[in-house]
């Protein structure tokens, strides 16, 4: 006989990640990590960071990370706030601030993980569904005392808006939280933080695991308005006084301020994107313009995306494919070395 907590337990709907095998060597291009080593600066720091001193609590404020992040855009360190994750800045972010009297607006198709977060935290949503070319159209997003979110660029598509649209989101919808979850912005999309200063109802979110190549350590961000941000603070020293480890805030620091080297490694991730993406034309697949590190793209006609998903996977290749209405014909494919993609075309040829 079941408890009577068990349906509350079924209730719960979490997010599913993507997978990470640990029984076989993959070229693992199903979950946006870089392909790329963390700057050597970031490693070193965690390395020596490594020492007696773990047997003291963290800085609780994160001040130095925060400041390196302030530094980095060019703002006051209160516009500044660090979480375990943007997943879970994300999640503080929905519980302070997007839970508002009106429902939170979203693009169908976006990130996953917001649906999540508004089942657990009962939060009213409206799902929002993008053009037939894919696109967030601003007009679709008219809210008064109420919350929008939307990653730029978006994900699984990896298309971006412009500065431009995404401030007509914001004129538009003065009395509206606007969050852009900017996961993949580095990769030639134009991150909305200079905005900040004009328009105090934005909160952009950022992350660590992507461009700066750190999912492993697990360090996001968040830089809005001092207001916003005490929101965001409010929430955090609710459920954990010490966000980030030692170990954590030194890597995390140390990686925001080797700029040359974030520049380097993006820059050469586009750079394969963009062969990638014409390689995969000239073999008849149709993409999806990517301003990430990942590109969308469905097969050829007459060619199922799920099998080549699996035919991939058998021959040690992994992408994304996800099983839903609109999208089950493409396949997320994360950008990776060059040899890495070789390998995807060279298996690609025996699908
Ligand atoms: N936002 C989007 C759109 C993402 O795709 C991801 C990665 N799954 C995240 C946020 C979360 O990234 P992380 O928690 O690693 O910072």
């Amino acid at each position: 006989m079941s408890q009577f907590w068990s349906q509350r337990v079924q209730e719960l709907d979490p997010y599913v990640p993507g997978e990470q095998p640990k029984n076989q060597q993959y070229v693992k291009l199903n979950t946006n990590e870089s392909p790329y080593p963390p700057s050597p600066l970031a490693i070193a720091a965690m390395l020596e960071g490594v020492s007696d001193t773990l047997r003291l609590y963290p800085d609780p404020n994160a001040d130095d990370l925060k400041q390196s992040i302030a530094d980095f855009y060019s703002v006051d360190k209160a516009c500044v706030f660090v979480g375990n994750g943007s997943d879970e800045v994300l999640a503080h972010a929905f519980v302070g601030l997007l839970k508002q009297s009106k429902p939170l607006l979203y693009p169908d198709i976006s990130y996953s993980f917001y649906p999540v977060y508004c089942k657990l935290f009962g939060i009213d949503a409206v799902k929002v569904p993008l053009t037939d070319n894919f696109e967030i159209d601003p007009k679709d997003y008219q809210q008064e005392n109420g919350a929008i979110i939307f990653p730029n660029p978006n994900a699984p598509t990896g298309m971006a808006l412009a500065l431009d649209t995404i401030e007509q989101i914001l004129k538009d919808n003065p009395s509206s939280v606007v969050l852009v979850d900017e996961a993949y912005v580095d990769f030639g999309a134009e991150t909305a933080i200079s905005l900040i200063g004009q328009y105090p109802n934005l909160l952009v979110v950022q992350t660590l695991s992507k461009s700066r190549a750190l999912a492993g350590i697990r360090v996001g961000f968040a830089v809005g308005s001092p207001e916003l941000i005490d929101g965001l603070e409010r929430v955090k020293n609710s459920f954990n006084s010490y966000p980030l480890g030692r170990v954590e805030q030194l890597g995390a620091t140390a990686a925001m301020k080797d700029r040359e080297y974030f520049d380097e490694s993006r820059q050469k991730i586009m750079t394969t994107r963009e062969q990638t993406t014409s390689t995969l034309v000239g073999l008849g697949y149709t993409v999806l313009p990517s301003s990430s590190n990942f590109i969308f793209a469905k097969p050829p006609e007459g060619q199922s995306a799920e099998k080549i998903y699996l035919s991939l996977k058998e021959q040690g290749v992994l992408v994304r494919y996800f099983n839903k209405p609109r999208i089950s014909e493409y396949l997320r494919i994360t950008i990776g070395t060059d040899d890495e993609m070789s390998v995807l075309f060279d298996r690609l040829k025996t699908v």
